[in-house]
């Protein structure tokens, strides 16, 4: 009797033993997949190592940027003004030439030595948008920087004189051997202090160089101005120093080279211009 009525119990309650242990095999699995998400180690071991050195490489890597990826603010944040001192020369034609290939502009400082000759070299500058600037009329620094007159008279001479070829008085000035220069203070103490100062009451505005492409110094070739300018060009404004004179043919040389890299490299080139930053070096006088 007392085994019939524990037969019958089982069997009554058959079918709910079923549903929980279908509801034990759901928690278990629950439980394990808990397990997996929880155990770092375990998902790091699931990944082949081969797709995660890759992934982290790709990580790293910097995306190849386009042009069109560029923002402008940051494009014309790497401006690069090339200068040539001391024209016009025998090779200012070939200047002009690349530049007009490349279309870009530039700024020139020019003497009196042989702007009569080059005439129409200058009357080029001008019509196609270059700056045509003030380096003094005799670059004679024992005659300029022995009183602050004469280099004022220099002055007003190389203006006028570009004055009757372009039509334009300029205001944009470069001191002959820079406002660093400590020549001057052999022939007279202060007076680079004493012109720049004047210049810049006077609404001129004055221009040094933070890039010496160091084409002044001796013979230099192609590689090394190439070179020298590549390696100190830098995000901001660059005004690069270079020199428009006979001899210094790997100037113009190497000017094409440097063009191509700063424009593979997202720089654009610029005229200087009374609002252009004004590089100013120390002066030592
Ligand atoms: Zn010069």
């Amino acid at each position: 009797m007392l085994h019939k009525n524990i037969k019958q119990t089982i069997l009554k309650n058959k079918v709910p033993i079923i549903i929980i242990i279908c509801i034990l095999f759901n928690i278990l699995i629950i439980l394990n997949y808990i397990t997996k998400i929880n155990n770092p180690k375990q998902t790091f071991k699931q990944i082949n190592p081969k797709v995660a050195f890759s992934q982290k490489i790709n990580y790293y890597k910097p995306n190849k940027i386009k042009a069109k990826d560029i923002n402008p603010s940051v494009v014309s944040a790497k401006t690069i003004y090339l200068t040539f001192d001391d024209g016009p020369s025998a090779l200012t034609e070939s200047i002009l030439n690349i530049l007009k290939e490349e279309n870009i502009p530039a700024t020139f400082f020019l003497t009196s030595r042989q702007i009569d000759k080059y005439s129409r070299l200058v009357k080029r500058m001008q019509e196609e948008n270059h700056t045509v600037a003030l380096h003094t009329s005799t670059h004679n620094y024992s005659y300029i920087y022995s009183q602050d007159e004469n280099y004022f008279n220099d002055l007003n001479q190389i203006r006028n004189q570009i004055y009757n070829i372009t039509g334009h008085k300029s205001r944009i000035v470069r001191l002959p051997g820079g406002s660093s220069n400590t020549i001057s203070r052999k022939y007279n103490l202060g007076i680079v202090t004493r012109i720049t100062n004047k210049l810049t009451e006077n609404d001129y505005y004055y221009f040094d160089w933070n890039v010496d492409s160091n084409d002044a110094s001796g013979q230099q070739t192609k590689e090394s101005i190439y070179n020298n300018v590549v390696h100190k060009i830098h995000n901001g404004t660059n005004i690069v120093l270079m020199h428009d004179l006979i001899d210094k043919r790997t100037t113009v040389e190497a000017l094409p080279a440097i063009i191509k890299f700063a424009k593979e490299n997202g720089y654009t080139f610029a005229k200087i211009t009374k609002n252009t930053p004004q590089i100013h070096h120390h002066i030592n006088n």
